[in-house]
């Protein structure tokens, strides 16, 4: 079996927030000892609600910033340190998809200009064969050579989308972090550009980190899914299996309250409670002042993330193991 593309190694990311002028600073522990291991050619799915810390893991799987703590290794390397010349060209095999397409792109230039700024950066081939990818780039996320000479504003969100990824994929990475890159478009366009990344992702042999509040588009995409909450992650495994066997009670809320297709929303699971306020970590289990099967020890103790069978792990005081899944 060959290495990981990329592994994950208890990374965690602090960051002092401020209560206005005269407020006391509070940590926020945005992430909080994450560890992930994607495999070559795979999705792994980053879900949770606003707040999880998915989106800061993202970028420090990245290396846009630096862990406080852990380290992330990229095709059996350690991540070098951000605007060396190392870092570049490490920087080139990886690459992000952000969630609001307009602000990702330059108003004032065509978009084929903006494709081929990667290559520019990188000094990757002469003059000719810049333009020639660029076209080929165009194509290749369903988009026509004359889209190229048009500016953002011409053109549609799941239009800008694609130039998007078109830019992303110019330096053919290997490894593509998509945050949410789907949540701003219209539903039906949401489908084909999913659709796309998913053809993308099999022709070219792509590993995805794919960030998303949408269990929906996640299921779609990813082969295995990790389910943030507060930072850290409170349950990870094999997409189908843990879509039809949620361990986790925060995990069974969110997979309630997005059903598959063709199946009823019987039996949702309504949380109780404040939204995650990442200032205000409850002590213990994170998750207890809105768990509904929260038993004394979780407002004190905060659960491992444990293996409880097969390659599921649950950080819960009450999944312990295959026993407790089989009689689940
Ligand atoms: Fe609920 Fe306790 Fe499990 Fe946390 S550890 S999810 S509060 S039962």
């Amino acid at each position: 079996m060959s290495s990981p593309l990329v592994e994950v190694s208890a990374i965690s990311r602090t960051y002092a927030m401020r209560s206005g002028m005269f407020g006391r600073a509070a940590a926020v522990h945005a992430v909080d000892g994450v560890s992930l291991t994607i495999a070559r050619g795979q999705t792994l799915g980053l879900v949770g609600e606003s707040g999880s810390g998915k989106s800061t893991t993202g970028r420090l799987v990245l290396g846009l910033e630096p862990p406080d703590r852990g380290a992330v290794r990229f095709d059996g390397k350690p991540m070098t340190a951000l605007g060396t010349t190392a870092w570049r060209a490490q920087r080139a095999r990886m690459q992000m998809i952000f969630q609001d397409p307009l602000g990702a792109l330059d108003r004032r230039l065509p978009v084929a200009t903006q494709i081929r700024e990667p290559l520019d950066i990188h000094g990757i081939g002469t003059p000719a064969m810049r333009d020639d990818r660029v076209r080929e780039l165009l194509r290749a996320v369903e988009l026509t050579p004359a889209h190229g000479a048009r500016y953002p504003g011409a053109l549609s969100g799941g239009q800008r989308q694609r130039i998007v990824l078109a830019r992303a994929l110019a330096t053919k990475p290997d490894f593509l972090v998509c945050d949410e890159p789907v949540s701003a478009l219209d539903v039906s366009i949401q489908a084909q550009v999913v659709n796309l990344l998913c053809d993308l992702q099999a022709q070219l042999s792509l590993t995805l980190l794919f960030i998303s509040h949408d269990l929906r588009v996640v299921r779609q995409i990813s082969n295995v899914v990790a389910v943030m909450y507060l930072g850290r992650i409170v349950e990870i495994g094999s997409a189908d299996d843990l879509f039809a066997r949620p361990e986790h009670p925060y995990t069974q809320a969110l997979v309630s309250a997005s059903p598959a297709p063709g199946r009823r929303s019987a039996g949702r699971i309504v949380l109780s409670g404040d939204p995650p306020n990442p200032a205000a970590r409850p002590a213990g289990c994170a998750f207890h002042p809105r768990c509904p099967r929260a038993i004394a020890r979780c407002a004190s103790e905060v659960p491992a993330l444990s293996a409880v069978g097969g390659d599921r792990q649950v950080a819960c005081h009450l999944v312990t193991g295959a026993a407790t899944r089989d009689a689940a």
